[in-house]
């Protein structure tokens, strides 16, 4: 059975939220919208998408915030994510908090938890390199990778605080192992009674 949990996972470039965010979607049986993940596999596809994004995603720069907006309103339209799902990556900046209340509340929803994994920045830097060097991704460039890790201090950190005051915000420590830092985020989730179905 599925569990019905809206969840979003935050944290900086090579906190290991992306592979985090897919742990906690199978464990709950709802899919992972990755806006990253959906720019990048329309520039692989050569997509009018891709085409229009890939220099700014090469730049380690944020795609402008209507484009992004509509891509995620015609994922989360999508059937399999009327009972959940798992954010990753989006909403990026206090615009795109605004953005995705407003079409959330327009479905009678809003989240139920933010996961917002914890890593130091030089444990963020040295785990992209190594990604740069194992999965060759084009973005994942010494300059790119600082662009980037500024970009999420100055324009998705505060996205936190936002989610603070509403009391969702669930603060993992992101050093350990994958099946521990698994662990604490369903611990975490579990306390607030987001739990598996069986
Ligand atoms: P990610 O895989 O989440 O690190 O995203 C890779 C790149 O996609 C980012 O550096 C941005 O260029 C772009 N991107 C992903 N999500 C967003 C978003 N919510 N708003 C703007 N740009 C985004």
């Amino acid at each position: 059975m599925t569990a019905s949990a809206r969840l979003l996972i935050v944290g900086p470039q090579g906190s290991g939220k992306g592979t985090q965010g897919v742990r906690i979607a199978e464990t709950f049986g709802i899919p992972v919208v990755s806006t990253g993940d959906i720019f990048r596999a329309n520039i692989k596809g050569g997509t009018e998408l891709g085409q229009k994004v890939t220099a700014i995603l090469d730049r380690g720069d944020l795609v402008p915030d209507e484009l992004t907006g509509e891509i995620v309103r015609d994922r989360l339209a999508q059937d399999d994510a009327a009972n959940g799902f798992l954010l990753d990556g989006y909403p990026r900046n206090t615009a795109q908090v605004g953005h995705l209340e407003e079409f959330l509340a327009g479905r009678g929803e809003s989240l139920d938890a933010v996961i917002l994994l914890d890593v130091p920045r030089d444990e963020s830097i040295s785990r992209l390199s190594l990604r740069a060097i194992e999965q060759g991704r084009s973005d994942d460039t010494e300059d790119a990778i600082a662009h980037r890790l500024d970009i999420y201090e100055r324009e998705t950190a505060p996205i936190i605080d936002v989610y603070s005051e509403k009391g969702i915000v669930d603060r993992i420590d992101g050093v350990g192992s994958l099946d521990e830092i698994t662990e604490r985020i369903v611990a975490a989730l579990d306390a607030r009674g987001l739990r598996v179905a069986v």
